[in-house]
């Protein structure tokens, strides 16, 4: 996916592009493809990008820590505001407050939107959390038979010394 450069949007018709996507993005790694749609629209003093896309993520689960394949659908629509950000505005201090304002996306009216960096944003934010591979999974099971025939030879010594206090 290219970058756009935001002036030339609105020459575009409706002041808006279309992007098909069907494409693996950088740093994401995924089954398939990502497909889907985004749409960038030039309202003025902002940028209205919204999008639906959808691929196939392989996890492994956090409770059996088997591997299984997971739909990841992003529906998405977001305010980007274009403005300049002055030096001094960008040379923040690290100590300074973070107000939500701040975490408001901004672009220079000037500069270029990244749709490939957008996506991956969007799609790292829907990523689950807990990664299970049934709601119901009740994680990895230790049989009997396994307790009792294959003690690893690292909790034998273990085993011998509560031997030794047990009896
Ligand atoms: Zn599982």
């Amino acid at each position: 996916m290219d970058a756009i450069f935001i002036p030339q949007l609105t020459k575009a018709s409706e002041r808006t592009e279309e992007i098909q996507v069907q494409e693996f993005l950088p740093n994401l790694e995924t089954l398939t493809p990502v497909r889907g749609l985004i749409r960038i629209k030039h309202s003025g003093n902002y940028l209205e990008v919204s999008g639906k896309v959808e691929t196939i993520i392989t996890f492994s689960c956090n409770r059996c820590l088997q591997s299984y394949n997971h739909r990841l659908t992003v529906q998405t629509s977001e305010i980007i505001w274009l403005e300049e950000v002055s030096e001094e505005e960008l040379d923040l201090p690290l100590e300074r407050e973070v107000s939500v304002d701040d975490l408001v996306e901004t672009l220079s009216p000037q500069g270029y939107f990244e749709p490939s960096v957008w996506l991956y944003e969007q799609m790292c934010l829907e990523i689950p959390q807990r990664q299970l591979c049934d709601a119901d999974c009740t994680g990895i099971q230790a049989t009997n038979s396994d307790v009792n025939h294959s003690v690893d030879s690292r909790w034998a010594s273990l085993e011998s010394l509560k031997k030794k206090f047990t009896s």
